[in-house]
């Protein structure tokens, strides 16, 4: 894609939100309270997909603001990365699934045209799979998180793409010891500054 500035990239993808706001495309626009757009910078090098928005993120309108999500910000922080200047955040659905419950492939088909169209505008060097409903929706359904995490991909137009834990399985699993879930992907980020951040 021809790259364009910061603002243009602003403008496009407020137009887009604006679209999202009023999409009932799916049944999860039915039961939603607020879209969950996206957060960070959209000129991010580093974009990252999650599963779906929350209770906190209906709420809210924005992604990742939960336990889990302030556990993200505390990984990427602690990686010596910015969630507000060096991510793009969004999810493979905008809306609440009812109950918190798993997508179904329909309403991530349904609402990829958003998800395609941000990842077209923002343009990121490294997209982050994070968690297994975000992997499965771009690496095949019958992976296991536990043996893709950290391997790296190439997606869409060659992008280079990653998988990660996600936070509310990080949540479940406090032990920082070396090879436990928390460590590895704490590894993993480092690996995304070194690629997608380089000095
Ligand atoms: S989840 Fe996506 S497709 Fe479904 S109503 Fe919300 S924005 Fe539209």
């Amino acid at each position: 894609m021809q790259s364009i500035t910061k603002k243009e990239k602003e403008q496009k993808l407020q137009k887009l939100k604006e679209e999202c706001n009023k999409c009932k495309r799916c049944s999860l626009g039915a039961t939603r309270n607020n879209i969950v757009f996206s957060d960070g910078n959209p000129d991010a090098k580093i974009l990252l997909i999650g599963e779906a928005p929350g209770a906190d993120e209906d709420k809210t309108g924005i992604p990742f603001v939960g336990r889990a999500g302030k556990l993200l910000t505390k990984l990427i922080e602690d990686s010596n990365m910015s969630r507000k200047d060096d991510f793009y955040i969004c999810n493979t659905v905008k809306c609440r699934p009812p109950e918190n419950r798993v997508p179904t492939d329909e309403e991530k088909q349904v609402c990829e045209k958003y998800l395609m169209e941000q990842i077209n505008i923002v343009n990121p060097k490294v997209v982050v799979l994070c968690g297994a409903t975000s992997a499965k929706s771009f690496l095949g359904s019958k992976l296991k998180i536990s043996q893709i995490r950290g391997q790296w991909f190439k997606i869409l137009n060659n992008i280079d793409a990653t998988v990660i834990f996600h936070p509310s399985y990080l949540l479940r699993n406090h032990s920082e010891e070396p090879n436990s879930p928390r460590w590895l992907t704490k590894e993993d980020l480092k690996k995304i500054k070194t690629i997608a951040l380089p000095k």
